[in-house]
């Protein structure tokens, strides 16, 4: 049954801003359902002078309405750039209470996750199943000391279905209590809305499939809200993409008040695949203000997790863009 519902948000409305930041094309896999653009090199990592003067304005932008930023890195993978770690320095030099997330394959080395850790607050890790070996991933993380947020996402491949569902049970099994264990379905391509065409029956494996928490307590919970009454306390938006619910055509949506995009090309961006129009600048030219009042929505498929997972409000009578 869909709950009716007027309001969907975190259940701490966030203090910070969630920087979206996809820095390059370069990959060290080749997965089948990316986008070719999104890995084929094209586009260098940018110089660590451009992310600093970014950094500074991000924190400068947001000072009056928002604590600190959380940059949320990727693209390709991030873990290649021979500046990630002076890029994750200054992060935390420029506001202490900045926080630093990353997207990765999780393919590097122990010695380098070790080396690097302490920077990052969260590692999201999708277990690409082509290409990675389960054993190897498994053994490689639980040897890492940390205490920070570790989540392995096995992604649901249509092509290697029984394998990543094997994969799924196998960390299950065996990863270290403190990680945390998902499985995400996946759209036919990443950079477009359009979720891959699950059997029935391959529908009725992945609703079986539970989550493996680590730290339920620390997660802050996505929530739908009617009449400022939490109605729904477990919102899953892999199942409502799943089930078409990914639709808030009309509602005020608090992009680029709770999350701002830089796109690949250094785009600064409202959204990451709805409005392109809402481009307000590059990072070579931070001569631009973010405006940060509510987009109304235009569009009946929200398609990226990040939109997705930001504020929207069905009634609002407040300015939007
Ligand atoms: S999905 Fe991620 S890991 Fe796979 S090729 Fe694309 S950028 Fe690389
Ligand atoms: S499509 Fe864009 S404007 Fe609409 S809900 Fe999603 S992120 Fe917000």
């Amino acid at each position: 049954m869909t709950l009716d519902y007027d309001e969907i948000r975190f259940l701490t409305e966030p203090r910070s801003v969630f920087v979206d930041w996809d820095l390059s094309s370069k990959c060290n896999y080749r997965c089948s359902y990316c986008s070719p653009s999104s890995h084929d090199g094209k586009i260098d990592f940018p110089s660590i002078d451009v992310v600093k003067r970014v950094v500074d304005k991000i924190q400068y932008e947001y000072a009056g309405i928002k604590d600190y930023a959380v940059y949320n890195l990727l693209g390709g993978e991030p873990t290649i750039w021979n500046k990630f770690e002076e890029c994750s320095r200054y992060i935390k030099q420029v506001n202490p209470k900045n926080q630093l997330q990353i997207l990765t394959n999780g393919n590097r080395t122990l010695s380098w996750w070790q080396r690097n850790i302490n920077y990052i607050d969260r590692v999201i890790l999708t277990v690409h199943v082509a290409q990675a070996d389960i054993k190897e991933l498994v053994n490689k993380f639980n040897a890492l000391s940390t205490n920070s947020y570790i989540e392995f996402q096995i992604a649901l491949d249509i092509a290697v279905f029984d394998k990543c569902v094997e994969y799924f049970y196998y960390a299950k099994e065996n990863l270290n209590s403190n990680i945390h264990l998902s499985a995400k379905t996946l759209l036919k391509i990443l950079s477009d809305p359009g979720v891959m065409e699950y059997t029935d029956a391959q529908r009725e494996v992945i609703k079986k499939i539970t989550e493996k928490p680590a730290r339920p307590a620390t997660q802050n919970r996505f929530v739908k809200l009617h009449n400022n009454q939490v109605v729904d306390d477990r919102v899953n938006m892999f199942d409502m993409i799943l089930q078409k619910q990914n639709n808030w055509k009309d509602w005020a949506c608090w992009i680029g008040i709770d999350t701002i995009t830089i796109t690949v090309a250094g785009d600064f961006k409202i959204g990451s695949m709805c409005n392109p129009h809402l481009i307000l600048g590059n990072i070579r030219d931070l001569n631009f203000n973010i405006p940060k009042i509510p987009v109304r929505c235009n569009y009946s498929e929200c398609g990226c997790l990040t939109d997705i997972y930001t504020k929207k409000l069905k009634y609002y009578n407040g300015p939007t863009l």
